[in-house]
């Protein structure tokens, strides 16, 4: 029916789609890390924990500026230094300076507010969100006329090193104002809701109490960080409460130099 030339042009197409059949099954097959005790051929799908116990950590990158996994710290700065997000948006909530994000945590925080003031965790508004590398020169310029070198280290973050650089962070305070900026604020209603909620809107409190000797700053209940709800969530559901121990980083009390 087939001449051999025929027969050899469509044995290559059967193979080549064997291969390409193999390749696309490749990402279903079930990990072999959990050992099957018993010998039967059959492999036995996963259990349903275990599928939902992995996390990649790999997912994103921690060092691109431009990615929601994006970790700086003392040991960290931004690279570029002077790097400007491309993508920023104000926020439609309450605000007292204007609260200018990248797109996914403007959403995120909007609909954190809503479902603060609706589930008791009272009004908030945005105190402070993005700062860009210039005003952060500015800043700490200013604290180093003030104090000097060392002075100014304590009170303000060296431009290129601050998580508001990055658009991804906000400074929430209540509304009306109360405790802002301060550690107060953690004892205000929405400084409450804001601990225990807003893991769920894929924030973390970037800060936390206790943590100075890694994260590098005070506790700050009041400065929240977008990283998504896949690494919030899990963050909440391992207790680890600082990026730097979460992925295994250098703690970052102060700067290199
Ligand atoms: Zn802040």
């Amino acid at each position: 029916m087939f001449s051999t030339a025929s027969r050899r042009v469509i044995s290559g197409i059967l193979a080549a789609a064997v291969i390409v059949g193999l390749a696309a099954c490749a990402p279903e097959r079930v990990p072999t890390a959990s050992p099957s005790p018993s010998p039967s051929v059959t492999a036995l799908p996963a259990p349903v924990d275990k599928v939902k116990s992995f996390f990649d950590k790999t997912k994103y990158s921690l060092d691109d500026p431009k990615s929601v996994w994006v970790i700086n710290d003392k040991l960290r700065p931004l690279n570029p230094i002077n790097y400007a997000p491309p993508d920023m948006v104000v926020a439609p909530v309450k605000h007292i300076s204007t609260p200018l994000m990248r797109p996914a945590a403007a959403a995120a925080i909007t609909k954190m507010f809503a479902a603060s003031a609706a589930e008791g965790g009272g009004e908030m508004q945005i105190q402070n969100s993005y700062r860009s590398y210039s005003t952060q020169v500015n800043t700490h310029q200013y604290w180093v006329n003030q104090l000097g070198d060392k002075g100014a280290d304590a009170q303000s973050a060296r431009a290129g090193y601050s998580e508001h650089q990055t658009g991804w962070t906000a400074d929430v305070a209540s509304y009306p104002s109360k405790c802002d900026i301060q550690e107060c604020f953690a004892t205000t209603p929405q400084g409450k809701w804001l601990a225990a909620n807003a893991w769920r809107f894929g924030f973390v409190i970037r800060y936390p109490k206790g943590k100075q000797a890694i994260t590098g700053y005070i506790y700050e209940p009041w400065h929240i960080r977008y990283v998504g709800t896949y690494l919030s969530t899990e963050m909440h559901n391992t207790g680890i409460l600082t990026l730097e121990e979460f992925f295994g980083l250098p703690p970052a009390p102060d700067y290199a130099h």
